[in-house]
């Protein structure tokens, strides 16, 4: 069973860190947060929307921050109350933060916050080769430890050495926010592979040249 938040003061408690884009969440992102927190039995799992993921906006524009934690909110809500539970948390400390999202700078101010926390930060195997390429990735390394979810497609990703991690089998779906954003442009089936919350909050704001 996984313990249960706050019982055992003496345990430092276990957060999990799921950074993203997030534009918009879809149910590959749901499956993972809830497959690590469960699997790694974690106190808390965070969703963190990124301000600016600097690596993609480097090469492209992504959808308001606002917007993105909008609908991740609306999805994880609908979701732990599928689950009955709050396992799962929308967070938009990166947002707050505002700039340029360094990861290293999310968990040095979640370790400040949380008193001792033990730190895992969640990645797609796709990424995790490309750590290094991070803001101060010795930051990263030293304040959590590294879970890699296997993603369709791109399974035996993992870390550069040197990099202490563990490796998270998750529900293998192969789905992808850019995919998701050309179906909505194109019409096209989108309801088995995001939440339907999203589904409307997309078409009611014309998100992703979508209509009504
Ligand atoms: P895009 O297609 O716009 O690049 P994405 O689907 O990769 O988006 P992100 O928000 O960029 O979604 O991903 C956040 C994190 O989730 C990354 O670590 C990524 O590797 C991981 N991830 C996203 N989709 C999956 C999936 N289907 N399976 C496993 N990991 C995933």
């Amino acid at each position: 069973m996984p313990r249960l938040p706050g019982v055992d003061r003496a345990t430092p408690q276990r957060i999990g860190v799921f950074g993203g884009t997030f534009d918009p969440l879809h149910l590959g992102h749901l499956a993972i947060a809830f497959e690590v927190r469960y699997q790694l039995e974690l106190d808390r799992m965070l969703l963190v929307v990124a301000n600016d993921p600097w690596q993609k906006t480097v090469f492209t524009s992504v959808t308001p921050a606002s917007v993105r934690f909008e609908m991740l909110e609306a999805a994880v809500a609908a979701a732990n109350e599928s689950a009955g539970s709050t396992a799962l948390e929308a967070s938009d400390l990166e947002i707050r933060r505002g700039g340029e999202t360094y990861t290293a700078d999310t968990l040095a101010s979640l370790a400040s916050e949380t008193d001792g926390a033990e730190l895992f930060v969640v990645v797609g195997s796709d990424i995790a080769a490309s750590l290094d390429t991070w803001e101060r990735p010795d930051e990263v390394r030293k304040l959590a430890t590294t879970v890699v979810a296997e993603r369709a497609g791109s399974s035996g990703g993992r870390p550069p050495q040197g990099w202490d991690h563990v490796v998270v089998a998750v529900p293998a779906l192969e789905i992808s926010s850019t995919d998701v954003r050309n179906r909505f442009r194109n019409v096209r089936p989108t309801e088995a592979l995001v939440p339907p919350s999203v589904i409307e909050y997309v078409r009611s704001h014309g998100l992703y040249g979508s209509t009504r």
